[in-house]
């Protein structure tokens, strides 16, 4: 079976006005999963809406995991792995559902996530035994790859998968948006805080330069598409 990027729609969120990007509006929560023939690679798992204060404040509307796989004809008893591109609440919101599955998160996003303010800590809580902890880069899988790609969380990862002719990367939160990775810009307000802003571009240059033939963003359903003759 040839590998393949599926991004799966998990829902979205309302942006508050303290908001760097309030004036979006609303911000959807994609998620991907990675086809592969040792079985389904789960990125980034969205948020549920159950819980108080967030549904006060960010009005999330939520897609089952579950749910979410199968409208991408996955089956979740096949999925193998999640990685978590970083463990912001939107990003981590249904690791717990599927609760014996190995988890792949950088070991720098696993201390952010004790800093106050940073998520919601019992969603970014991940079990010792099921901790697959990072730190760096590291192929997981024949094809699949992660790359650290600090800047607007401390332990941000993206995922390359490779495959024939193609690098496909998904980008996560390391940028924005499909604009922003074809320009190389980074909203500096999207960094962890000011001091990561250096990071943060270099992280977005690292992903650049491996020449993607395509690119998937967590917060924008546009696909990056390098140009052909
Ligand atoms: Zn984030």
């Amino acid at each position: 079976m040839e590998l393949s990027v599926r991004p799966m729609m998990l829902g979205s969120v309302k942006l508050p006005e303290n908001h760097p990007r309030a004036a979006d509006g609303t911000c959807v929560i994609q998620g991907f999963v990675v086809v592969h023939p040792d079985g389904a690679i789960v990125v980034d798992t969205g948020v549920t809406d159950d819980h108080d204060l967030l549904n006060e404040i960010y009005q999330p509307t939520a897609t089952p995991l579950v749910d979410a796989l199968n409208m991408v004809d996955v089956d979740e008893r096949d999925v193998v792995a999640i990685i978590n591109t970083h463990l912001h609440f939107d990003h981590c919101g249904q690791n717990r559902l599927l609760p014996t599955v190995p988890v792949y998160v950088q070991a720098a996003e696993l201390a952010a996530a004790r800093l106050p303010k940073f998520t919601i800590p019992e969603w970014a809580e991940i079990a010792h035994d099921r901790r697959r902890v990072i730190d760096g880069d590291a192929e997981i899988a024949p094809g699949v790859s992660l790359v650290a790609t600090p800047g607007h969380t401390p332990g941000h990862q993206s995922v390359v998968v490779s495959h024939g002719d193609e690098v496909e990367v998904i980008v996560g939160q390391c940028c924005y948006s499909c604009g922003e990775f074809s320009d190389g810009s980074i909203l500096p307000a999207d960094m962890h805080e000011p001091s990561f802003l250096e990071q943060g571009v270099a992280s977005l240059e690292r992903l650049r330069r491996l020449s993607p033939t395509s690119a998937h963003f967590s917060h924008d359903t546009t696909v990056y598409r390098a140009r052909t003759l």
